[in-house]
C-alpha cells in the first residue's frame, strides 16, 4: 500500500471545486465547539442546513450510490472532501452513520429508498439503540422485546447511552428534535425460544413513533447521551431489516464498522498537533524528560494515522478484513489515554484547567481530552473486547471468526 495520498490532476481540479463550494457555502462564523454539549442553538442550526446542503449534492456520504442519496464518487474523491471538510475546523457534519451499510447490505430496495436515501441526504439523524444496562460488551443478552402483531412490531424494552452526537437543538433543555430523533437503529428479541444471537431483529424505528421517551444523561464528557424507553412502538413490519431472526448477523455489519473496519480518511489527533505546537512555543520540549515523552506520544499518534489509513484503503479496495479493525480501535482507545497522561506529564496540572479558568492552555482543550480519552475507552467496543476480537480473528481463542460483511466486500463479492 501507498503511505501517502497522491492525487491526479482531475481529482486536484475536484478539489478546487469542493473548496470553492465550501467557500461559498460554510457560514464564516461556524466554529467547532471545545465539546458537543457546548454548541448553541444557532450553530447547531448552521450546521443542520450544511449538512442538508452536502447531502443534495451528494457530498455527504460521497461513496455512497447516487440513486440512494450518495454521491456515487470515488474514495479518492471522498478523501478529498474529506480532506478540505477537515481544514475548516467546523462541527462534525455526520451523526452516527452506523446504520447505513448495514441498510445498504441487507435492505431491500424498498427500504434503501424510504430509510437509507434520507439518511443519506442529511434529512435525518441515526440514533444507535443497541446497548442496555445489562447487555452492553455482551450485547446478545439484551432484552428488548419486539411481538409481531399483523402488519406491525411492538416493541418495548430499555436503550442506555444513544444518540447525541451531533448536539442539542436546544441547549436549554438538552431536548433533541425530531431531526435527530430521525431513525433508531434497534434490536430487539424476535423469538425469546431460539438460541443466543439467533433469537433477535433489526429494526428502524421512526423517532417520532408514539411510545418513546427520552431522558438525557449527563456522562464524563459532554457528548448528551440518552437513555431510551420503548413502550409498545408499533412500527411497519417493513421497517424490519433482514430476517426475523437475523438481527445479529445485520448488526454484524454495523458493529464491523464501529470497530475500526472502515478506517478513517483524515487520520489525526487535533489536540495533540495543538498540544506539541505549545510545547514548543512555552520551551517545555527543551527539558529532556518531557522531549522523550512527546515523542513517545507523537510515535503513538503516528501508528494510530497509519493503522486507520490502512483500514480505509483496505476497505476502499473491498478487501476482507481480519483483526485489523479492531487493532485500529484498539490502539485509538489505548494511545489516547497514554496522549493523555503525556499532556498531563508536560504541561502538569494546567492540563486539568477547563475553559472556564482564563489561565487553561489551548482554551481549555487538553482538559477536554483528558475526560474524552478515558469515555472512549467505551463506545462499540472497550478495550478488553477489541482484544477479544482479534484474538478471535487471528484464531487464537475458543471460537474463530471471520469479518461480516460492508458494503465494501459485498460489492466485490
Ligand atoms: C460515550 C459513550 C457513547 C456510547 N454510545 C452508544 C450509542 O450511541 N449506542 C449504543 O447502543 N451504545 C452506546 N454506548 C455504550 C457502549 O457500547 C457500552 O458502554 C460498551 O459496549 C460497554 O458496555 P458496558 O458499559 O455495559 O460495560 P460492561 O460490558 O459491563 O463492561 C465493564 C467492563 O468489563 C470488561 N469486560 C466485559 N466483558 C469482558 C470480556 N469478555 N473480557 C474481558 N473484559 C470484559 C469491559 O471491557 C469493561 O471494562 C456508548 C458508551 C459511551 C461511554
Amino acid at each position: 500500500m501507498d503511505f501517502k495520498n497522491r492525487y491526479t490532476k482531475e481529482q486536484e481540479e475536484f478539489r478546487q471545486e469542493v473548496r470553492s463550494w465550501l467557500e461559498e457555502n460554510v457560514p464564516a462564523d461556524l466554529k467547532r465547539p471545545l465539546e458537543v454539549s457546548h454548541l448553541d442553538t444557532e450553530t447547531y442550526k448552521q450546521i443542520q442546513e450544511l449538512r442538508r446542503k452536502l447531502g443534495r449534492k451528494g457530498w455527504l456520504h460521497p461513496a455512497y450510490p447516487k440513486e440512494y442519496g450518495g454521491g456515487g464518487l470515488s474514495s479518492e474523491q471522498e478523501t478529498v472532501i474529506g480532506e478540505e471538510l477537515d481544514k475548516q475546523d467546523i462541527p462534525n457534519v455526520h451523526d452516527n452513520p452506523l446504520d447505513l451499510p448495514a441498510l445498504m447490505v441487507w435492505g431491500t430496495e424498498e427500504q434503501k429508498m424510504e430509510i437509507l436515501r434520507p439518511r443519506l441526504l442529511g434529512e435525518k439523524h441515526g440514533w444507535q439503540l443497541f446497548t442496555e444496562s445489562g447487555a452492553g460488551s455482551d450485547l446478545a443478552s439484551l432484552q428488548t422485546r419486539a411481538v409481531r402483531d399483523g402488519d406491525e412490531w411492538v416493541i418495548t424494552g430499555q436503550k442506555v447511552f444513544v444518540g447525541g452526537d451531533a448536539g442539542y437543538a436546544d441547549p436549554s433543555t438538552k431536548v433533541p428534535d425530531d431531526i435527530q430523533m430521525g431513525e433508531m437503529f434497534t434490536l430487539a428479541v424476535t423469538d425469546p425460544d431460539a438460541p443466543r444471537h439467533r433469537n433477535m431483529g433489526y429494526f428502524m424505528i421512526p423517532g417520532d413513533a408514539p411510545g418513546i421517551t427520552v431522558e438525557t444523561l449527563d456522562l464524563l464528557v459532554g457528548q448528551g447521551k440518552r437513555q431510551v424507553y420503548l413502550d409498545n412502538v408499533r412500527i411497519p413490519a417493513t421497517r424490519l431489516i433482514g430476517g426475523e431472526t437475523q438481527g445479529w448477523q445485520v448488526a454484524q455489519t454495523t458493529l464491523e464498522i464501529e470497530h475500526g473496519g472502515g478506517g478513517d480518511i483524515v487520520p489525526r489527533s487535533r489536540t495533540f498537533e495543538k498540544f506539541m505546537k505549545y510545547a514548543r512555543e512555552k520551551g517545555l520540549d527543551k527539558d529532556s524528560h518531557n522531549e522523550q515523552v512527546i515523542m513517545q506520544a507523537h510515535i503513538d499518534n503516528e501508528i494510530l494515522r497509519l493503522f486507520s489509513a490502512r483500514n480505509y484503503w483496505m476497505y476502499s479496495a473491498g478487501q476482507e478484513m481480519t483483526f485489523h479493525g479492531s487493532q485500529q480501535s484498539m490502539w485509538r482507545r489505548e494511545s489516547g489515554i497514554r496522549t493523555s497522561d503525556a499532556i498531563r506529564e508536560v504541561a502538569g496540572l494546567k492540563a486539568m484547567l477547563d475553559f472556564e479558568d482564563s489561565a487553561a492552555p489551548l482554551d481549555g482543550e487538553m482538559e477536554v481530552h483528558q475526560r474524552e480519552s478515558l469515555t472512549a475507552a467505551h463506545p462499540g467496543g472497550t478495550i478488553e473486547i477489541q482484544k477479544v476480537i482479534i484474538a478471535r480473528r487471528m484464531g487464537i481463542s475458543r471460537t474463530r471468526e471471520r469479518a461480516a460483511p460492508t458494503p465494501s466486500t459485498a460489492r466485490q463479492a
